[in-house]
């Protein structure tokens, strides 16, 4: 065993030329091996490797937050929940991530399948590409991977034993409960928002009593409800695409926790989105794509709901709502009025997380390039300001909201 060292460029390949496995991928003569860093994350080193025979990514955990530095430390053993989750999601869904070839857990890597010529979805959508089947692919995504993953599905002994994998994830998932959905709603210190435009908006957010219990309440359910297998990073930086395939990495965050917050980090990041277009109209109008944009969220709420309820018909072996109480009875009824019970659960809390996500992506550390790329700080504070509006109504309306189109004329009228 060795001890952990950083990769460098130039010292990847001769560190990973005794594995024979990478070398027959990429190439045996390993002095022609190309790599170049590519890393744009806020945590792990990433590079590209490419030689004779092919090509990989490697990725790398550092015993820090990369964005931070040294002073904030982070364990190593979030490449092992990574590829964990990678693996779990590849059989639930098959096709959706990058295929894992390698994982050494000294040197807190994994190797994976390059993805190319793939770009991130976010920066796709900041440019105004409109994908056209992405959303159909991550609508199958979260419900595949969410059913899969739960007691709806899975023999519950080995559900725990995973449970009891994954619960050791604590500083990644601490990560999130403090960044997400503590930090936003008080002067924290790594907290940085658009000021001053944006400060007296902050201030009556930070002195919003509804908000504020409505936020540590789904902060509870993140913590509480260990339901299924999260990606637990599901944002559109998370997403690599070309117009006819759709890809999911970096499930470090993996972890037991509810469905719908999977569903609500994505479903607020193609918010944002919308409301950062106005920002990034310079090179032309943006209505199609706003337009677009609205239509996507639909498409994977819609997507989500028919496929988990196909699974639910088809594939609910788990010890939840058991067919000997329902269709074994000749009440197929019963058990199409507990899936709707199911899925307005979801519904509900998911907007509640797009709520809080959109308010810690402009309020706390992590911020994203959606609004950060919009250079003048009056019209990314009005991008902003309106996406916090908007987030602040579905956190603490959210049992009250009446579906998406709703929700889309409200973003209309806000933006
Ligand atoms: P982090 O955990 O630091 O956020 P990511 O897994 O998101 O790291 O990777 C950072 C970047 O590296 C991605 O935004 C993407 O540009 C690139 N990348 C990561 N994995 C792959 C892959 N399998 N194929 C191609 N590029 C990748
Ligand atoms: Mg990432
Ligand atoms: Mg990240
Ligand atoms: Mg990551």
């Amino acid at each position: 065993m060795q001890g952990f060292q950083a990769l460098t460029v130039e010292t990847l390949a001769e560190r990973l030329a005794s594995n024979a496995a990478l070398r027959a991928r990429i190439g045996e003569r390993t002095a022609r091996w190309r790599v170049r860093e590519v890393g744009d994350g806020n945590l792990n080193l990433v590079f590209i490797v490419e030689g004779e025979a092919g090509s990989a990514v490697v990725k790398q955990a550092l015993p820090y937050v990369r964005l931070v530095g040294e002073s904030w430390p982070l364990p190593l053993k979030r490449t092992f929940f990574e590829t964990n989750a990678l693996i779990r999601q590849a059989e639930r869904d098959p096709g959706r991530t990058p295929q894992v070839f390698h994982f050494d857990a000294d040197q807190a890597l994994v190797v994976m399948e390059y993805l190319t010529p793939h770009v991130i979805l976010r920066r796709a959508l900041i440019e105004g590409r409109r994908l056209p089947k992405v959303a159909r692919d991550l609508g199958l995504f979260a419900a595949r991977t969410l059913f899969r993953g739960s007691d709806l599905s899975m023999e519950t002994a080995r559900r725990k034993a995973d449970l009891a994998l994954f619960a050791d994830n604590v500083a990644l998932c601490a990560i999130t409960e403090d960044l997400v959905f503590s930090d936003p709603y008080f002067a924290a210190e790594k907290n940085r928002h658009t000021s001053p435009q944006l400060d007296e908006l902050v201030a009556e957010l930070r002195a919003d009593r509804d908000l504020k219990v409505e936020a540590q309440r789904l902060k509870h359910l993140f913590a509480a409800n260990a339901e299924t297998l999260l990606h637990g990073d599901l944002h559109t930086g998370s997403v690599m695409v070309t117009d006819d395939d759709t890809r999911v990495i970096d499930p470090e965050f993996a972890f037991y926790g509810p469905m719908a917050f999977d569903v609500g980090m994505m479903l607020a990041n193609f918010w944002m989105n919308y409301f950062a277009q106005a920002g990034h109209e310079a090179n032309g109008d943006r209505g199609p794509m706003r337009a677009y944009l609205l239509g996507v969220v639909e498409e994977i709420w819609r997507v989500f709901c028919a496929e988990f309820g196909r699974l639910w018909r088809t594939e609910r072996t788990g010890i939840l709502y058991p067919r000997a109480l329902f269709e074994d009875q000749g009440d197929a009824l019963a058990a199409e009025q507990a899936l709707d019970c199911v899925l307005h659960g979801v519904w509900v809390d998911m907007l509640g997380f797009a709520g809080v996500e959109i308010h810690r992506r402009i309020l706390g550390l992590a911020h994203n390039a959606d609004f950060e790329t919009i250079e003048d700080p009056n019209l990314r504070a009005r991008c902003e300001a309106a996406a916090l509006k908007f987030g602040r109504h579905l956190a603490v309306n959210r049992s009250a909201l009446q579906g998406l189109g709703r929700i889309a004329a409200l973003a209309e009228r806000l933006d």
